[in-house]
């Protein structure tokens, strides 16, 4: 079996899947990413704390600083103007640990605490000190704002305002190397991941790590250190423009930078408690972040391919199962268990896309059943008819082209089909039906294997395949099974039947119960007396309005909606109820037996013989007088349960006759098997176009048979006295027909046979 439906809905899941998927990969890098984030920033920011604390110790030294320089001013405030310079000396030795003392008087005038050390005349630098604002009289600078010597380049200043008597502002100032304030030891730890320095507004380096060196080449800039290091781009250059503007602005800050091998690093940046012009700069060593945040990252990632790795399995696995239980349910769903081809879900499902598929060629639709399939199921078990319900599909996908035609069975032995109709379809039909034919045979079948094949010729414009199922339908059920053509196709007249049927089917109860079915009787004849032998009741369906149906119009509807039973017992009881009422005054009348038509459909009906002995009790009924036609193919097709019946119906003291006698399939073989007692010839025999030497040798044979086994035999439809005579001429006695009378309603019949002083009438 194929699975188009199947076909879709997996590759459904598989883009799902897939889909899923490439989400996962996504998320995956992205988390990748985010991780690498996460972990750069939190690196930097373990680092970033060591080089607070870096900044704190400056501060903490800049703080000490000023300690000193109060100490000082102490110092000069205690001792006479006169003793300036010695309360000084005596101060520095008292504070003699690397600083020096100043003082810058009101008119510009340096003085040194120490011999032969710069003094002079610095009105300049005394004019910018006045300029800045100090914080408690109190500002931090670096050196070389005032001292230009090499040995002052790496120092700073603790400056104290102090006011004068003059209203001028004189200075005190404290010197100190700064390397003796930022020694390697105090900040060993900050070598290893990179390098701090203090800076002036210029980017000169002050004072630095050891580490300085080894990242910029012992640049005296650290601006043009990094330039030095950088990519040297424009990238670069504004990189670095950034930071020099973020130091002079913020307190404190940090900026991205690129060195010359693409590798991404931190500085930060930012400046000190009480200074002025005194920054620092911390470069971040690049190596750092590889080494930590690297392997990290690499991990999540590997973590996170595997996660989708596994994830990859498990959707695979699951596809699979999919794959697997979706072919299930698929054959499960569109299986037909009997015969393993499709089922009628199927058809529903992809008959309308063949069609679709296949525009431009002229299809038939064909709903189709096995006649009288019921028969062999019984007659053969359901194995070996099971065979022939298969063979249907198996020798349709041999004969037709199953990728453009397609065949399944509706139900039991209902079948529907879309063939292409071409000049080739008569022959393969043909094909198809010998194919059946051939492994029936081979399943020991010998009833003859023919279809009832209703079809429509769909139309271009037509799309609901229901609705095309339904009219190929009404054309099968209006096939006449009686009549030898077994296909019929969906026209204007069938749905004109068709709608007779409903109104029939509307009408009928209601009619039964007015009476409108009304009992007609057609004479038997005894052609050598010459004389009456009996009737047969012939229903007429008689409306209020006078218009009157033949049997012909409704029997073949009620005999497939099962109304016939009803019917069929109606028609019994009112003949018993007609006896009765002319056995109150017996002496008046003739009594001839009159037969009743059974329908085959009653033989089906296990309490069929209780009925009808109800009825003839009821009515208290001369059985004698009575006898029940059945159609002879009745007895073909279920020949053991019609002797049953017929033998109970005999015990019952009834005549049975097989009726319409060589209009079917029977053979004469039937006479010895079924014990009926009256043989009823159709009028088949009589038919202008019939009769011919062969039918008067068939005839014939009929006759002596029937004698040889005892069996009365009654010719209907007889026309003409010609008939009459030939009929005499085979030592026939009964016939039945239009030459001694038509059917007439039963009083009609009663009041001219039956009255004792008509009876005997022709
Ligand atoms: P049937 O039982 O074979 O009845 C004989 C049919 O042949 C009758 O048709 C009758 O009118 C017709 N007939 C008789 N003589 C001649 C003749 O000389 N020439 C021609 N052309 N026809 C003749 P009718 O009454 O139309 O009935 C047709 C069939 O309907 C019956 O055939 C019988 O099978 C069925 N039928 C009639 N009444 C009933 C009924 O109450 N129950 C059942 N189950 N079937 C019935
Ligand atoms: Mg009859
Ligand atoms: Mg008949």
């Amino acid at each position: 079996m194929k699975n188009s439906g199947s076909d879709k809905s997996i590759s459904l899941i598989l883009r799902i899947a897939l889909s899923v998927v490439i989400v996962c990969v996504g998320a995956t890098f992205l988390h990748v990413f985010d991780i690498k984030n996460f972990f750069q920033s939190n690196t930097t920011k373990a680092y970033e704390g060591h080089v607070h604390t870096a900044v704190a110790e400056i501060n903490s030294q800049v703080d000490a600083l000023r300690k000193v320089t109060d100490a000082f001013e102490t110092a000069m405030i205690e001792a006479s103007l006169n003793e300036e310079i010695n309360g000084i000396i005596l101060r520095e030795e008292e504070y003699n640990s690397g600083y020096s003392f100043y003082f810058l008087a009101e008119n510009g005038v340096l003085v040194s605490s120490a011999e032969n050390e710069y003094s002079g005349d610095m009105y300049n630098s005394l004019q910018r000190l006045n300029e800045y604002s100090f914080t408690n009289d109190y500002l931090c600078l670096p050196a070389n704002v005032f001292f230009t010597d090499k040995a002052s380049a790496d120092s700073i200043l603790g400056i104290k305002r102090v006011d004068r008597e003059s209203g001028e502002n004189a200075y005190l100032i404290v010197k100190r190397e700064l390397s003796r304030t930022l020694n390697d030891n105090t900040f060993d730890y900050l070598n290893n991941m990179g390098c701090f320095m203090v800076i002036d507004q210029e980017g000169e380096v002050l004072a630095s790590t050891s580490s300085y060196r080894d990242y910029f080449n012992n640049n005296t800039n650290v601006y043009d250190g990094l330039l030095q290091i950088s990519t040297q781009n424009n990238k670069a250059y504004d990189q670095i423009n950034d930071l020099k503007k973020d130091i002079f602005t913020k307190i404190s800050c940090s900026s991205e930078f690129e060195d010359e091998n693409g590798n991404e690093t931190v500085v930060f940046g930012g400046t000190f408690l009480n200074t002025k012009d005194l920054y620092y700069l911390y470069y971040f060593n690049p190596a750092i972040l590889t080494e930590n945040v690297n392997p990290v990252t690499t991990r999540s990632f590997l973590i996170c391919l595997f996660m989708v790795l596994i994830m990859i399995v498990l959707l695979f696995y699951v596809w699979i199962n999919l794959n697997e239980s979706n072919e299930l349910i698929m054959k499960l769903a569109y299986t037909d268990d009997v015969t393993g081809g499709y089922n009628y879900n199927y058809f529903r499902r992809n008959a309308s896309d063949i069609l679709k598929n296949n525009k431009e060629i002229p299809y038939l639709l064909l709903r189709f059943d096995i006649m009288n399939f019921r028969y062999i199921n019984e007659s053969y078990g359901h194995d070996r008819a099971d065979k022939v319900l298969k063979a249907t599909i198996n020798e349709f996908e041999k004969v037709f082209n199953p990728r453009k035609e397609l065949c399944v069975r509706v139900n039991s032995d209902q079948f529907v089909a879309i063939v292409i109709n071409n000049i080739e379809f008569e022959e393969k039909y043909m094909k198809y039906l010998k194919g059946i034919s051939d492994e029936a045979n081979e399943a020991q079948i010998r009833y003859p294997i023919r279809l009832k094949v209703g079809m429509y010729q769909i139309k271009k414009e037509d799309s609901n395949i229901d609705l095309m199922i339904d009219r190929a339908n009404a054309a099968r059920k209006s096939i006449d099974i009686t009549a030898n053509v077994l296909t019929a196709t969906y026209s204007d007249n069938i749905i004109s039947n068709m709608r007779k049927v409903d109104a029939i089917e509307s009408e009928m109860e209601n009619s039964l119960k007015k009476g409108e079915f009304k009992v007609y009787v057609q004479p038997k004849w005894d052609i050598s007396k010459d004389e009456i032998l009996g009737g047969e009741a012939l229903v007429r369906w008689i409306k209020n309005d006078g218009t009157m149906f033949y049997p012909s119009d409704f029997i073949p509807i009620f005999e497939s909606n099962g109304f016939i039973e009803n019917l069929d017992f109606y028609m019994l009881e009112q003949l018993c109820i007609k006896m009765k009422d002319m056995r109150k005054n017996d002496n008046e009348y003739k009594f001839y037996p009159i037969s009743v038509n059974q329908s085959r459909v009653l033989i089906n009906n296990p309490d069929y013989v209780k009925n009808v002995e109800k009825i003839l009790k009821r009515y208290d009924t001369d059985v004698s007088k009575i006898q029940l036609e059945i159609t002879e193919n009745l007895f073909f097709d279920q020949r053991e349960k019609m002797v049953e019946v017929i033998t109970q119906l005999k015990d019952l003291g009834l005549e049975l006759a097989m009726d319409d006698f060589g209009s079917g399939y029977s053979s004469l073989n039937i006479l010895k098997d079924v014990p009926f007692d009256i043989l009823k010839i159709d009028k088949v025999f009589f038919d202008e176009s019939f009769i011919s030497e062969a039918s008067t040798v068939i005839l014939r044979k009929i006759f002596e048979m029937a004698q040889e086994l005892s069996i009365d035999v009654i010719c209907e439809g007889v026309e003409t006295k010609d008939q009459v005579e030939m009929l005499k001429g085979f030592g026939c006695h009964a016939v039945q027909g239009y030459y001694y009378g038509k059917p007439m309603p039963v009083d009609e019949f009663v009041e001219k046979y039956c009255l004792m002083k008509a009876a005997g009438n022709k």
